[in-house]
């Protein structure tokens, strides 16, 4: 019996890994040592995590040796973030009620006051009101922290860094980015801009997980949150895990040509179409605005998430409620409560994002499981609560 077909639609959860970036942890898995050992076998480790570190660092606009490998995003955030308010540079932390959890977390832990400034509706960050608490905090004398994302990792709402950057043009404030969901995908160029810190992770640009990279300029260099046995150039202890390392550096290199944006976006597109024409009356979030074109998180309302997800699995389809939670279980999501998304709406709400192995044949299958999963709508079985 053929296996049943599976189509993945959440990228934006952990994108399927490049053949690269597995052989690349395969050969580095089959060696021995550790890369801050000075002998033969230390140093034929430390020569893949540098190769990989050139590589990211080259994706991001980087510089190489301000480029430091995390366990993951949500180290390299807490790192930026909490290192920051640990090394007394800054009074005040300032993020937006629609970062990742990763983001307003580690401003929770910092220690420092925090401020969070609200979305637009659309799902943009409201930089009047942060351009106000800059202010406020120039007239106190405050040093702030900015954090803010990127690109929505529910919405694909894409933020204006660039107003966020001038705003602080010619202050000492520092800038803070989550950089994950853009990352590899749009063009980044970390080492010009106006960007004191962003983090990436791997398992979104179709590496392995549990590998992040903090990307820093010099006066943040102090910024550490664990300082162990000095490795990273004594901004990260630990050793580092050279295979995760170069599978990272190796989905850095492959991305490229396995990413294409264009095309991508052209199946999202279709996607939205689909669900505009089957189920009419759905909330596509964000649609106003500039989004990334791999994400789309729509509802369609008495249809509820977390039973139109299981219809869509069994279907099989994978996507998501929102973004992908620990718990495993569907939660509300506080980006759409961020949106002023009325509860009953939020709770229909799911996510497709697509990424370098989605198909046209893989937007048909999605079309049909909607198609059935809309009968269950109508015949009341998914109805929400
Ligand atoms: N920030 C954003 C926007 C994300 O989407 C994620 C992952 O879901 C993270 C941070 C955390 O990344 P990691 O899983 O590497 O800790």
């Amino acid at each position: 019996m053929e296996p049943r077909k599976r189509v993945y639609l959440d990228h934006n959860a952990s994108a399927p890994l490049l053949p690269g970036a597995r052989t690349a942890m395969a050969d580095v898995l089959a060696l021995t040592g550790n890369p801050n050992s000075v002998h033969g076998e230390g140093r034929a480790l430390r020569k893949r995590i540098e190769d990989a570190r050139t590589a990211i660092a080259r994706l991001a606009g980087a510089q190489t040796s301000r480029t430091v490998f995390t366990g993951s995003a949500t180290e390299a955030i807490t790192q930026a973030i909490v290192g920051a308010a640990r090394a007394g540079a800054v009074d005040r932390i300032v993020t937006s009620t629609g970062e990742h959890k990763a983001v307003l977390k580690a401003a929770e832990a910092a220690g420092a006051p925090v401020d969070e400034v609200a979305l637009s509706t659309d799902g943009v960050i409201d930089t009047v009101a942060l351009g106000k608490v800059i202010a406020d905090a120039d007239a106190a004398g405050e040093t702030v922290l900015v954090a803010v994302h990127w690109v929505n990792n529910e919405t694909g709402v894409i933020q204006p860094l660039d107003e966020i950057e001038a705003l602080l043009a010619d202050t000492e404030h520092f800038l803070f980015v989550d950089a994950v969901q853009g990352f590899g995908k749009l063009p980044m160029k970390f080492a010009a801009s106006r960007i004191d810190m962003a983090a990436v992770s791997a398992h979104k640009i179709a590496g392995p997980a549990g590998v992040g990279a903090l990307f820093m300029k010099a006066r943040c260099d102090k910024f550490v949150l664990i300082p162990g046995g000095g490795q990273e150039q004594g901004r990260r202890g630990g050793t580092e895990s050279a295979a995760l390392i170069a599978g990272f550096g190796k989905a850095a290199q492959e991305l490229a040509d396995a990413f294409d944006l264009e095309r991508i976006s052209a199946l999202t597109g279709q996607v939205e179409q689909l669900i505009e024409t089957h189920a009419p009356d759905a909330e596509i979030f964000g649609r106003r605005v500039r989004r990334l074109g791999t994400t789309i998180s729509f509802a369609v309302p008495g249809l509820a998430n977390a039973t139109a997800m299981i219809g869509f699995d069994l279907g099989g389809v994978a996507l998501s409620a929102g973004s992908a939670c620990s718990s495993g279980k569907v939660s509300k999501s506080h980006v759409l409560k961020a949106m002023d998304v009325a509860d009953e709406l939020a709770q229909c709400a799911l996510r497709v994002s697509l990424g370098w192995t989605t198909t046209e044949a893989d937007i048909e299958f999605f079309e049909k499981v909607l198609v059935s999963v809309l009968a269950q709508r109508k015949s009341g079985r998914g109805a929400a609560a």
